[in-house]
């Protein structure tokens, strides 16, 4: 386990903003910022929030401009959208790749509508964004079981062992959340670790039980949920626990997983990654 001093970062593995205000909840990469400095939070892993248009190659750019205008401050993931054709999905791969220099790629089957393992329209996609080795993050939530259901997520962490797969949520984003097929489906793929967003807190301490303190990581969900009250809330369960579990739970796990560590902590990281 990294990060046994009491300079750990906070960090929130669950932010999305905008390119704009282009709606109620949509934030900015200097709104974000002024929530980050207000709650105490040192960096986000940040991707974008989609827009109604589906337009999302102006979205995945703000979050480059984000990167750059902000260092140090955002962790940044490009997102793909199968349903908008395998072509377009693998060019935007490719872009928040070696464009963007964008640290992983989400997939969500639950807003972009669509099953996240289903072998024509979305594992061509995933397999392209595979074969660059960075993790791959995914919604998986009780809003729309059927697309994002966790047992879905296991298929495709067995067909790419090598690859590290974000579980998002937990199964949560909605009621009934799928925590536990989350957490079963974590607990029996290693290269799963998960981000406790928009879920309840008996299922983010169900995970830490069940998949130790180095497999789950503090996230808000900004702009849907509040960011210091969720950091509050985890303070709260982690209070008692060792300073390094609470460490590796509030940011070093997922620094770690997104390759975001300095050179000397990189490579302790590796082989706690490859366990
Ligand atoms: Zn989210």
């Amino acid at each position: 386990m990294t990060g046994s001093g009491n300079d750990a970062l906070i960090v929130d593995a669950d932010c999305h903003i905008s390119s704009s205000r282009f709606d109620g909840l949509a934030l900015t990469a200097s709104d974000l910022i002024g929530h980050m400095d207000q709650a105490g939070v040192d960096k986000a892993l940040i991707w974008l929030k989609p827009p109604y248009d589906k337009n999302i190659d102006p979205e995945n750019r703000a979050i480059h401009d984000a990167v750059k205008a902000h260092p140090g401050r955002f962790l940044g993931f490009g997102w793909a959208n199968p349903r908008l054709g395998l072509d377009h999905a693998k060019d935007m791969v490719k872009r928040c790749y070696e464009e963007y220099g964008l640290l992983g790629i989400k997939f969500n089957g639950a807003q972009d509508d669509y099953v996240i393992d289903d072998e024509e329209v979305a594992m061509p996609a995933i397999e392209y964004a595979a074969r660059f080795g960075k993790p791959l993050a995914f919604h998986i939530g009780g809003d729309f079981p059927e697309n994002t259901h966790p047992y879905r997520l296991g298929r495709i962490a067995r067909r790419f062992p090598e690859v590290k797969f974000i579980l998002i949520h937990i199964g949560g984003a909605s009621f009934p959340p799928l925590d536990r097929s989350s957490i079963e489906t974590a607990k029996a793929n290693p290269n799963i670790s998960v981000i406790g967003s928009a879920v309840h807190e008996r299922a983010i301490m169900a995970a830490i039980d069940v998949l130790g303190a180095e497999r789950v990581c503090f996230g808000s969900d900004m702009p849907f949920f509040l960011m210091h009250a969720r950091l509050a809330m985890y303070r709260a369960l982690l209070e008692g626990r060792p300073q390094a579990e609470i460490n590796a739970i509030l940011g070093d796990n997922i620094r770690r997983i997104a390759g975001d560590l300095p050179a000397d902590e990189a490579s302790a990281g590796a082989s706690a990654g490859a366990r």
